[in-house]
């Protein structure tokens, strides 16, 4: 059996930091951190998937889709599916309940006048989702959820006692770009890994997680982040890792989802449900 193998890049642009501090629209030194994913980080992001054959998932602000329609023409082109990230990244837990939807709707809207596709996954903005979120993700009938920590395996995801038909697509914080290489010098105490500190993470991750049965390895990347050539190294090297061992199969999330989906609906794989 392979292992399903789930590249996925949250291109947050500007809005990361937009969201954290309003106040950084007016520092545009900061801004251009967020400007390098898709201007610098994504085309080389792009040109990776394509040398090595392998599949991906985006993961997009509206905001985001709509004021970087080049970046957008060029990951369509590239084959690979655009999924919801809220439309201006802001913290869903500081909005009010119509606020959040309006967050839903708009982010539809974006990506479907950008696409054609209406998004079939949706990941949380700030890695949290709040009592009306489930519940929303219904309502707009998304297939698949990619937000909680609770497994390495897919499983369908509970609305407080309830278990809906989404499926949910869990990651790691050890899997993600941000823990590691994320930096602001207005977070002091924070410094930088070693890229060949984080290749050792994720190929050690890989290499146990495919042992197992049932199990999915995901990435969670953002291109500001994983953009600069010395990380890029290291998502380089964790693919030919995967490569040959020859135990892996690259995957885009929404396959994955309608893949999965029997098998949890058999009920041989709702472990790790929330
Ligand atoms: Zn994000």
């Amino acid at each position: 059996m392979t292992t399903p193998v789930l590249l996925t890049f949250d291109m947050d642009a500007e809005t990361l930091w937009t969201a954290r501090d309003p106040e950084s629209t007016n520092r545009p030194v900061w801004l251009s951190q967020g400007h390098y994913g898709p201007n610098v980080g994504l085309p080389r992001i792009l040109s990776l998937l394509e040398r090595y054959e392998v599949a991906a998932t985006f993961f997009i602000p509206g905001l985001v889709v709509e004021r970087y329609p080049a970046a957008v023409e060029s990951i369509l082109e590239a084959g690979i599916e655009i999924e919801h990230h809220s439309y201006s990244h802001a913290w869903s837990e500081t909005l009010t309940a119509e606020q959040e939807a309006e967050e839903f709707q708009r982010g539809w809207d974006a990506i479907v006048s950008a696409t054609g596709r209406e998004p079939r996954g949706w990941r949380s903005p700030a890695g949290e989702l709040t009592p009306h979120t489930v519940g929303l993700m219904e309502q707009f009938g998304f297939d698949f959820s990619s937000n909680l920590f609770g497994s390495d395996s897919a499983h369908f995801l509970a609305d407080g006692d309830r278990t809906t038909e989404i499926v949910e697509l869990p990651f790691a914080w050890a899997l993600d770009d941000a823990p590691f290489f994320l930096y602001s010098n207005r977070l002091p105490g924070r410094s930088m890994s070693a890229p060949s500190a984080v290749l050792e993470t994720w190929t050690l991750e890989y290499d146990g997680i495919s042992q197992e049965d049932d199990t999915h390895f995901m990435l969670g990347m953002h291109p500001q982040v994983v953009g600069r050539p010395s990380r890029l190294w290291v998502l380089e090297q964790t693919i030919r890792h995967i490569q040959e061992a020859g135990t892996g199969e690259f995957l885009g999330c929404a396959g994955y989802a309608e893949r999965v989906r029997p098998r949890l609906t058999d009920g041989h794989a709702g472990v790790g449900r929330a």
